[in-house]
C-alpha cells in the first residue's frame, strides 16, 4: 500500500523545503527511540489555518514539558506552515497540517541534553476525519495518566502509544473510536478529540486536569455561551451516562461530532450538538 511517505510535494524541513520523498530522518533518532517528540494537528479551510498561533503555541509549550525547546519562534512555526500548504498548492483548500518537533541523532540513551532539535511541518488533504455523523465508542481499559505520571498537557507523541492501542481495540469490536477514563476512574476524552455531554440544554465537559484542554474544546465553549447555554467543567463519572441526551467530540481533525453510542447507552444527534455543528461550521468557514 502506498504510504504517506511516497506522496508527492514538498514537506518544511529545519527551515527549507524538500521534495516529500527527501524529507527523510536517519533511524538513530532519539525522537524515534525515546518518543522525545511533540506534534500539533492543524486545519485549513480553504487555505486559512484555524487558530494558527494557537497551535504554534502549543507546540512551543509542549516541547518545553519535555525539556527542550524549538529552535523557531511562534511566527517562524505559523510561516513554516502557510509556506507549505503554498508549496503543495493548497492554498485555498481544506488541508490538514501536521507541524513536528523532535530530538535527533546526536545521543543515542536515555539523557539527550545535547541533542539538535528539528522541526518539520507537512500538510495534505484531509476531508472528515470521522466518516460518518454519530460515532460509537466502546470504553477502553486503557487509562489517561495523572499529572504525575506523566507530562499530560504537552501533545507528546508517546503518550499516544495508550490512543493507538485503545483505538485498535475499539475498531476490533467493530466501534469507530474508544472512551478513555483518566487514572481516577472519571470520563476522560477519546483518543484525539475532547468529549462534550448534555443534559437539561446545558453542556457538561470533563475538567481538563489530566489531558489536553483542546483548542476545539476551548471554541466550542465559547461559541455555546455566546448561544447563552450554560457550560459545566467538572468530573464526570461514567455512571452518569444514562443521564445525558446527548453527547459529541470536539477536536481539529474531529471538528464536532456528534456520537451515537458509548458501550451500551444511545444517544441521539439532538438539537444542541446541530447547533454547535452549525457555529462551528460558521467560525472556521464562515458560512
Ligand atoms: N485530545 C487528544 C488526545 C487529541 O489528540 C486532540 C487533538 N489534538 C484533542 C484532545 C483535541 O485538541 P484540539 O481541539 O486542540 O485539536
Amino acid at each position: 500500500m502506498p504510504g504517506f511517505d511516497s506522496m508527492q510535494g514538498q514537506i518544511w524541513i529545519d527551515g527549507e523545503l524538500r521534495d516529500w520523498t527527501d524529507a527523510r530522518v536517519h533511524l538513530l533518532t532519539h525522537g524515534l527511540h525515546y518518543a522525545s517528540s511533540v506534534f500539533e494537528g492543524n486545519r485549513a479551510y480553504g487555505g486559512q489555518i484555524f487558530k494558527l498561533t494557537e497551535h504554534s503555541e502549543r507546540l512551543h509549550r509542549s516541547a518545553e514539558f519535555l525539556g527542550f525547546e524549538i529552535p523557531y519562534s511562534v511566527e517562524q512555526i505559523n510561516a513554516a506552515c502557510i509556506a507549505v500548504l503554498e508549496a503543495n498548492g493548497l492554498a485555498e483548500s481544506d488541508a490538514y497540517v501536521r507541524p513536528i518537533a523532535w530530538r535527533g541523532s546526536e545521543m543515542m540513551a536515555i539523557s539527550a541534553q545535547n541533542t539538535t532539535i528539528h522541526l518539520a511541518v507537512a500538510t495534505w488533504q484531509m476531508g472528515k476525519y470521522f466518516k460518518k455523523d454519530g460515532v460509537r465508542l466502546q470504553t477502553t481499559k486503557w487509562r489517561r495518566p495523572s499529572p504525575e505520571s506523566a507530562p499530560v498537557h504537552s501533545k507528546a507523541a508517546g503518550l499516544y502509544m495508550i490512543c493507538t492501542l485503545a483505538k485498535h481495540a475499539a475498531e476490533k469490536e467493530g466501534f469507530d473510536d474508544a472512551l478513555m477514563l483518566d487514572y481516577r476512574g472519571y470520563i476522560a476524552e477519546g483518543t484525539g478529540a475532547n468529549v462534550f455531554f448534555v443534559h437539561d440544554g446545558a453542556l457538561h465537559t470533563p475538567t481538563p486536569d489530566c489531558f489536553l484542554d483542546g483548542i476545539t474544546r476551548r471554541t466550542v465553549i465559547e461559541l455555546a455561551r455566546a448561544q447563552g447555554m450554560q457550560v459545566v467543567e467538572r468530573h464526570i463519572s461514567p455512571d452518569e451516562l444514562p443521564t445525558f441526551s446527548e453527547a459529541f467530540f470536539t477536536g481539529t481533525a474531529a471538528e464536532v461530532t456528534p456520537i451515537s453510542q458509548i458501550d451500551g447507552q444511545h444517544f441521539n444527534v439532538g438539537a444542541v450538538t446541530d447547533s454547535l455543528v452549525q457555529a462551528y461550521t460558521k467560525a472556521t468557514r464562515g458560512e
